[in-house]
This record gives structure tokens, C-alpha cells and sequence, in this order.
């Protein structure tokens, strides 16, 4: 039941019970007058009755004294006291008009109708004594006949007292009796109305005031704790406990906000922070291998709803060539043509998936063009890579700060690409020949530090071959210089099909080469240079339609440990070359014990 209804009831049947207990107290004062009234009645019968018997006294007392004395003043109080009586009639109609009964009036009047006849015996007596005859007077009023009579108008008058006291007795013991009853039932419903009226008050302060205030102080010990989770009541009470819990439910509603405006603040910070590392580490790339191991680390840190592909532009196939991808993407495809996607046609970020109609890319499946996102990496005005993203959670646009960390990230992921591609141009220009693509002498000393280390700590054989082509100069003279270049682009061809990679070749000076075989003793080391040279004599090389004609080498064989120290092999093989020279080219001459101790 609602405490309103239980309080409502309360309310109503502690009104009735004071209104009933009024009325009883109302009756209650009634009965008192009732009783009083009794009371009254029969002093009032005490009174008539009393003057009825002293009226009937004083005429026998008069009537005897006269009868004794013969003094005329008892005569004259006699006359006087009779012609005061009045008839019996009216002397009852007074008791009548008081409230007597008429069997009460009856035992009265009897006794009035006596006391009557004793008036004529009295007179009678009376008029005997004043005739002289003082005897018959006596005998008249002292005589038993006299007492006898006298007596019964006693009797009757006493029996008429008897009778109204008995009645009158009867009014006010009921009366009492009412009154009595009356003031407990209506001290009964006061004492009820009392303990209800507690008991309300008590309701109500329990469950209004007592246990709202419980809760509300329990719910304002969470929120100081900045716990907003904690539920906050719903009281409809217009009071100022209602007030209380509508001030701490604004209270809580504005602390969810701020608690989630912080963790959002915390996340943005985070993810920022991400950026931040991520652009270091991204700094700190040696390759673009390093680039996409370290995109794939943060991607999905920066950007947890969404999967995504990063895509080099590979020029030799003109293709977007899938380098690394994260969270499992489904919707793009691993390669296409860079005309596939509207994001590299127009050097900007395409994401069809909004509420705006856009055309979706080529290389996206049809299901997950709402959910993708197409982000091109530029470096200069040109187009180096793409980032496609895949929203992961729902086909919906990420919301504003996601898409500035994808902006921030694809800018800085671009950046990197296009330095580390700058760096690895640079560094290809700074090792490499870019006539033959061989090796030049600028790598020569870190990889033979290496080779020479690790046959030193292997005891391995570390072979060396130093070549220089026959007579080039006149080669150069005859054909040009262009002819020159071809010569030596087709020597250095040679290397590479003979060797594979199990050695490396470099470009040691202009039409010098070196050629460097870990793992190779004196035997293998010449069957290779054998088979370099016989490959080399097999070349017919035609420039401008004019044949060449054959181009011979000379080669200086050196082994370590045979022919020397690692660290002066290629001063070894460098002298075996010059004496080949000196042996008259198209040779090859192995380094000699001397040369070895020589070096
Ligand atoms: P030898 O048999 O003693 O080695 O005689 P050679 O003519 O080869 O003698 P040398 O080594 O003195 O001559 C090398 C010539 O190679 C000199 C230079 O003009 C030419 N040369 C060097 N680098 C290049 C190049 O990159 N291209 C062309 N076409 N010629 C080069
Ligand atoms: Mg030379
Ligand atoms: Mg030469």
C-alpha cells in the first residue's frame, strides 16, 4: 500500500475518532447534567414533603396545645397555618408540577386525605375546649385513636418520601452510570486516537523524512567518492527532501559528464601520446620494413575500431601493393591498379560511408564500402602510398577525433615513407655503380670488415678475385666512350650469373672489378674465375650495329689464409692482377707465397 494512501486512512480515522470522542464527552456532560438535575429534583421533593409534615405537625401540635392551654394564640397560629394549606389538591398538584409519579402522588394523597380527618378531629377538639370541655378535647387529640391515625399520615408520608428517594437514587446512579461510561469510552478513543496520531508521525518520519535521508546521505558518501555509478532516488515528494534529490541528481548527471568528458580527455591524451611515440619511432625506421612493423604496432592502438591495409605504390608494376595490415580487414582487395581508388585519384581522403552519396573505390568489395575509409600518402605533390582503414564496429563515419588522428597519422606515416624512400635512393646512389649496379668501392670496406671478421672467427677461406678488363683504353679509343659503357655493363652482367649469391661483386674502378667469395679455397675460387672468363670471352657485343669484337680480362686470384692476412687480401689479389698484366692479359694468376708475405 503507498504511504500516501496508508497516511490518508490515518489521517481520516483519527478525525472520526476525535469527532466520536467529542460527542461522547458532549453526552458525557449531558449525563453530569441529568444527575444534577436528579439531585435537584429530589431536594426539591425532600423540601415539599418536609413542609408538608411540618404543616401537618404544627396544626397537631397547635390543636394539642390549645386543647391543654385554651391560649388563643395557639388558636390564632392554628388558623393562620390551615388557611396557609391550601387544598390537598393543590398541595399535590405543586409535587405533580415537580416531577412525582402518580403512584408516588398516590401514597401522598392518602396521607393528605388523613391528615385531613385529623383536621376535623382537631377542630373538633378545639370547639370542645373552647365549650369547656377540656376532657373530650384531650381525649380528642391525645387519645390512641388520634396517635393511631397520626401515625398512619406518617406512614404515608414516609412512604412517600421513600418512594422518591428511591427513584431519584435510581436517576442519578444512572446517571452517574452513563456519565462514567461515557468518559472512558471517550478517554478510550482519545488515548486510541493518540497512539494513532503517534503512530502516523512516526510512519511519516520513518518514511518520509528518516529513510530518504539514509539513502540520499549514502548516495552523497558514493559521489564524494566519485562513484557516479551509484543509482540516485526518484522521490516525488514536493518537500525539500524532493528538492535534496533532484539538487543530487543534477549533481550526479553533471559528474557522469565530467567523468566522461575526463576519460575522454584521458584516451585523447593517450592516443596522442601514441602519435607521439609512434612518430619517433617512425624517426628512428632504418627501413620500410621497420615502417610497417611499427604502423602495425600502433595503428591499432591509436585507432582500436578500425582494421586497416597500408599500400606502397610499387612503380615497377604500377601497382598498390598490400606492405602491412592490421585487425583483419576483409573488404580490399591485397593489390590494384592506383586508378582503382578515388582517394589516389584526387589526392585527398575518400570515405563514401556517409550520409552524403559518394562513389565508392574499385578496390573495395561492395559490403564494406559504407564501413572504409581511403587515405592517400603523398610526399611533394606525389602519390607514395594509401592507407585504407575499415570501420570494424558498424558501417558509420568515425567520429571527429579519430579521423584527425587518421589524418595526423597518415601524414606522418607519409613523411616517413618518403624519407626512408629518400634515404634508400640516396644510400643506392652512395653504394651501388649505377652503370653496372654492382657495388662500389664505398661499400667495399664495411662488407669486407664483415667477411674478413667472420673468416677469422669461422676459419673459413675468404676468396678474392680483382679483375680489369684487357686493353680498354684502346677499346674506348676505337668505339667510343658510350661503347666503353657497354663493355662494362656486359662484364659486370657476367658476375651476377655466375656467382648467384655466393659472392659479391663490386666495381672497383673504372674498368677494375672485385669479387669477393666467402667459403672459397684456392680450387673453387679458380673454377669460378675460369668460368668468369670464359663467360666474359663469349661475349659478341654489337653497339650501333658495329661488333666489338671480343673483350678479354685478367684476374688476380688470393685466398685467405694461403695467400696472405685477411686485412691485405685484396693488395694481394691486386698484385696477382698485375702480374697477370705483366704475363701478358687474358690470365688468370694465382697470388704467390712471397706475394703473401710481401703483403
Ligand atoms: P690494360 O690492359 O693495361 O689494363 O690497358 P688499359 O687500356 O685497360 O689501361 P688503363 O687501365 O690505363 O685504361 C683504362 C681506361 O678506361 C681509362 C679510361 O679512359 C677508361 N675508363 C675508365 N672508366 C671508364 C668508364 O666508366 N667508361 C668508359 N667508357 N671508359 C672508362
Ligand atoms: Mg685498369
Ligand atoms: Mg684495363
Amino acid at each position: 500500500m503507498r504511504i500516501a494512501t496508508i497516511t490518508n486512512w490515518a489521517y481520516a480515522t483519527t478525525v472520526c475518532l476525535t469527532i466520536a470522542a467529542g460527542i461522547t464527552m458532549v453526552l458525557a456532560s449531558s449525563a453530569d447534567r441529568v444527575e444534577r438535575a436528579a439531585v435537584k429534583q429530589r431536594d426539591v421533593f425532600d423540601e415539599l414533603t418536609f413542609e408538608v409534615e411540618d404543616d401537618i405537625s404544627q396544626l397537631s401540635d397547635r390543636a394539642r396545645l390549645f386543647a391543654i392551654s385554651a391560649d388563643p394564640a395557639h388558636a390564632a397560629v392554628y388558623q393562620q397555618t390551615l388557611a396557609g394549606l391550601g387544598s390537598v389538591e393543590k398541595r399535590v398538584g405543586k409535587l405533580r408540577d415537580n416531577g412525582a409519579g402518580a403512584e408516588e402522588l398516590q401514597a401522598l394523597h392518602e396521607g393528605l386525605h388523613l391528615a385531613k380527618g385529623l383536621e376535623d378531629e382537631q377542630q373538633a377538639a378545639m370547639a370542645a375546649k373552647i365549650a369547656g370541655d377540656g376532657d373530650r378535647a384531650r381525649a380528642l387529640v391525645f387519645g390512641p385513636e388520634y396517635e393511631r391515625e397520626l401515625e398512619r399520615v406518617r406512614s404515608r408520608l414516609g412512604h412517600f418520601r421513600y418512594v422518591l428517594d428511591q427513584r431519584s437514587d435510581r436517576a442519578i446512579e444512572d446517571a452517574s452510570f452513563a456519565s462514567q461510561r461515557l468518559r472512558t469510552v471517550s478517554e478510550i478513543m482519545v488515548a486510541i486516537t493518540a497512539i494513532l496520531f503517534l503512530f502516523v508521525l512516526g510512519f511519516i518520519l520513518k518514511h518520509r523524512i528518516l529513510r530518504p535521508v539514509v539513502t540520499l546521505s549514502d548516495v552523497i558518501n558514493r559521489l564524494a567518492d566519485q562513484d557516479y555509478a551509484v543509482e540516485t532516488p526518484l522521490f516525488s515528494q514536493v518537500d525539500e527532501i524532493g528538492d535534496m534529490a533532484q539538487a543530487i541528481r543534477i549533481f550526479r548527471e553533471n559528474g557522469l559528464v565530467r567523468q566522461k568528458l575526463e576519460r575522454q580527455r584521458d584516451a585523447d591524451w593517450q592516443v596522442r601520446e601514441m602519435l607521439a611515440r609512434m612518430t619517433q619511432r617512425l624517426q628512428g625506421c632504418e627501413s620500410v620494413s621497420d615502417l610497417f612493423t611499427v604502423v602495425r604496432l600502433f595503428a591499432p592502438v591509436i585507432a582500436p575500431d578500425l582494421a586497416g591495409r597500408l599500400y606502397i605504390l610499387d612503380n615497377r608494376i604500377d601497382l598498390m601493393v598490400c606492405a602491412a595490415e592490421w585487425q583483419g580487414p576483409r573488404g580490399t582487395d591485397a593489390a590494384f591498379g592506383p586508378d582503382g581508388c578515388w582517394a589516389l585519384r584526387r589526392g585527398q581522403i575518400h570515405s563514401p560511408g556517409g550520409e552524403m552519396v559518394d562513389v565508392p573505390c574499385g578496390h573495395v568489395a561492395s559490403e564494406a564500402t559504407q564501413a572504409t575509409i581511403c587515405v592517400p600518402l603523398t610526399a611533394q605533390g606525389e602519390t607514395i602510398g594509401l592507407l585504407v582503414l575499415e570501420n570494424r564496429v558498424a558501417a558509420r563515419e568515425p567520429d571527429a577525433s579519430t579521423s584527425a588522428y587518421i589524418e595526423l597519422m597518415s601524414e606522418t606515416v607519409g613523411l616517413a615513407l618518403a624519407n626512408l624512400n629518400l634515404r634508400e635512393a640516396l644510400h643506392e646512389k652512395a653504394l651501388f655503380d649505377s652503370l653496372t649496379g654492382l657495388r662500389n668501392r664505398h661499400d667495399l670496406d664495411e662488407k669486407l670488415r664483415k667477411l674478413v671478421l667472420g673468416a677469422e672467427a669461422s676459419g673459413l677461406p675468404l676468396g678474392c678475385l680483382m679483375m680489369d678488363i684487357d686493353r680498354f683504353k684502346s677499346l674506348n679509343d676505337r668505339f667510343g666512350h658510350d661503347a666503353g659503357d657497354l663493355v662494362i655493363r656486359a662484364v659486370a652482367g657476367v658476375f651476377g650469373g655466375v656467382m648467384r649469391d655466393e659472392g659479391l661483386a663490386f666495381r672497383y674502378g673504372g674498368e677494375e672489378f672485385l669479387m669477393l667469395m666467402p667459403g672459397f679455397d684456392e680450387q673453387q675460387a679458380m673454377a669460378r674465375a675460369a668460368l668468369i672468363k670464359e663467360r666474359i670471352g663469349e661475349l659478341e657485343l654489337v653497339h650501333e650495329g658495329t661488333a666489338l669484337g671480343p673483350v678479354t680480362v685478367s684476374i688476380g686470384l688470393a685466398v685467405y689464409p694461403w695467400h696472405g692476412p685477411a686485412q691485405s687480401l685484396i693488395l694481394t689479389a691486386d698484385a696477382a692482377l698485375l702480374r697477370a698484366k705483366e704475363e701478358g692479359r687474358d690470365r688468370i694468376v694465382v697470388a704467390s707465397r712471397r706475394q703473401r708475405s710481401a703483403a
